[in-house]
């Protein structure tokens, strides 16, 4: 029989949930993988072993006693560390935060423990979510399970890889800009960016406020349709969550594409994109096609700029968020310097790597008196006509479907010394962000032995139909079965 670190979270949740094997069991057997892949993977930052053994008893209890037992008992699962844990260290991938307990649970992991999921650690991810390889932790960096000389993408980069090598069944990480879509293309698994406001940012450390998004990200669209449907809803603590109609995992998983209306934006398949990820994207078109729906070529002129209003939009509201890592109620506080400024000067300076100092920096500038009116108050308008070219789009079609990732994963430090390359990694996810609508990203093909994504973006609040789309793409192929060989 198939090992259990290999079956789907769907059913080791049927399997923990009709007695064939218990929750305990399942953990084990996780914990067990996690011991063997993680000196070749580092997809985690900390290993929660005894609380997980803790939890899942009380599964099996519930079980035996006959009480009722949540939608995701006994699912194993990990989460990014920029999600608060109560009681167990989150780091963000960040020195400042190091030995940091937060004091509550973010409501998503709230829900989940509701649900029974067993939490069996925290993932590996850029400092602050802020980069798109996984390199720019402090901890050190997540290797891609397929290669391991290459990136897992990021920022949920460690979320990617613990999934993608059975550590865990699925995760949740966060996306700003495309780091659960792309670390999902480069990993060979499935990722969603689910609408801005369908699931609550309440205890998600913020990066970039208006963007940020926690998803889910498993081996399966239906693994990571079952996630979203634990996490997702209005929540009283986060005022940007939104009282929507309500996603149901089962309305999403009926196959039923015929007459969909795919756009295929030419914006998203010209320079840049390798010729291997292009011909699979086209090839995943047809095969939709040939299940019933129909493509035509669309443009959206204004996403072109999303790049670069991205990065004076995202940088600007993380200087303010990240503001209060003072040295005072967080983690770090560096001895030397004189005084109270001198104190968070020195904090700052220890405890903040390059890549979030810089983002500091460029967003101070962007709003400062002198720049706002030119860069800050710009940016958002041009994310304005970012959101009317989907608006338009999405008159004519139901879903837009674009490769995740221009490339597949790049060499671990070869884009380093290149920021402009690092962030083209990005180009294809950010438009997204910008205007709050759902992506997913699925295996569609290989190149040189390493997984292609396909991304498919659909109406706000509609990750019915774009998961739909979603799963009869992958019902139809077999990319989503292959699996990394991870030398132990
Ligand atoms: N790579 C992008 C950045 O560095 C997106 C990150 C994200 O989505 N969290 O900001």
């Amino acid at each position: 029989m198939e090992p259990l670190t290999q079956r789907s979270l769907r059913d080791l949740r049927d399997a923990v949930r009709s007695g064939e094997v218990s929750a305990r069991e399942v953990a084990q057997a996780h914990l067990n993988r996690i011991a063997e892949a993680e000196p070749s993977v580092s997809a985690l930052l900390a290993v929660t072993a005894d609380d997980a053994l803790t939890q899942a008893d009380a599964v099996d209890l519930a079980r035996s006693r006959g009480d009722a037992i949540g939608a995701l008992a006994g699912v194993p699962i990990a989460l990014k560390d920029v999600i608060c844990t109560r009681g167990v260290a989150t780091t963000c991938g960040s020195r400042i935060l190091s030995g940091w307990k937060p004091p509550y649970d973010a409501t998503v992991t709230a829900r989940l423990r509701a649900a029974g999921a067993v939490m069996l650690g925290k993932a590996n991810c850029d400092e602050f979510a802020m980069g798109s390889s996984t390199e720019n932790s402090a901890y050190g960096p997540t290797r891609n399970p397929w290669n391991l000389a290459c990136v897992p993408g990021g920022s949920s980069g460690g979320s990617a890889a613990a999934v993608a090598v059975g550590e865990v069944a699925g995760s949740l990480g966060s996306d700003t800009g495309g780091s659960i879509r792309q670390p999902a293309a480069l990993c060979g698994i499935v990722g969603l960016k689910p609408t801005y406001g369908r699931v609550s940012r309440f205890g998600l450390v913020a990066y970039a406020s208006s963007l940020d998004q926690i998803g889910p990200m498993a081996r399966s669209v239906e693994d990571a349709a079952l996630l979203l449907d634990a996490i997702a809803g209005l929540d009283p603590l986060d005022a940007t969550s939104v009282d929507a109609p309500p996603f149901r995992a089962e309305s999403a998983m009926r196959g039923d594409i015929r007459g969909l209306r795919i756009g295929v934006p030419t914006e998203f398949m010209g320079d840049g994109v390798d010729g291997p990820v292009a011909s699979a994207v086209r090839a995943a078109v047809e095969a939709l096609c040939a299940l019933g729906a129909t493509a035509e070529e669309c443009s959206l002129p204004t996403a072109r700029h999303s790049l670069a209003t991205y990065y004076i939009l995202a940088p600007a509201e993380a200087s303010s968020n990240l503001a209060r890592y003072d040295g005072v109620r967080f983690g770090v506080r560096a001895a030397g310097g004189f005084g109270h400024a001198g104190m968070t000067e020195a904090s700052r300076e220890a405890g903040f790597g390059a890549e979030t100092k810089q983002r500091i920096l460029v967003g101070t500038y962007a709003l400062s008196a002198g720049y706002y009116d030119a860069y800050y108050l710009q940016a958002q308008k041009v994310r304005t006509l970012i959101r009317r070219d989907f608006d338009a789009a999405f008159k004519r079609f139901d879903v837009l479907v674009t490769p995740t990732s221009p490339t597949v994963a790049f060499g671990i430090g070869e884009r380093s010394d290149d920021p402009l390359a690092m962030k083209l990694a990005d180009v294809c996810t950010l438009p997204a962000n910008m205007a709050g609508i759902p992506g997913v990203s699925i295996p569609c093909g290989m190149d040189r032995g390493l997984p292609i994504g396909l991304q498919i973006m659909g109406r706000s609040f509609d990750e019915e139909t774009t998961l739909r789309a979603a799963h009869a793409y992958e019902q139809a192929t077999h990319w989503h079965t292959l699996r990394p060989e991870v030398a132990c």
